[in-house]
């Protein structure tokens, strides 16, 4: 299965398919879809991409910020 990974921003408030929790208008969130089927999408809270390794914070011009990885790190 290939997935494709895009950096979200949250339209009301959506429940993450990892852990359940729930992300607030305005949050940002990673969605995942199946480029095969596009009825299979998943939504990744922040907590759950940062501790999986799809998202991680970067310091850019001396500011935390969070960057949303394309793929998943093999290492
Ligand atoms: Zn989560």
């Amino acid at each position: 299965m290939s997935e494709m990974r895009r950096g979200c921003i949250a339209i009301g408030t959506i429940k993450c398919d990892m852990c359940g929790n729930t992300m607030e208008h305005g949050k940002r969130y990673l969605l995942l879809e199946d480029e095969e089927d596009e009825t299979i999408k998943k939504r990744y809270c922040i907590d759950c991409c940062t501790s999986n390794g799809y998202a991680d914070y970067v310091i850019e011009k001396g500011e935390k910020v969070l960057t949303f990885f394309a793929d998943h790190p093999s290492s």
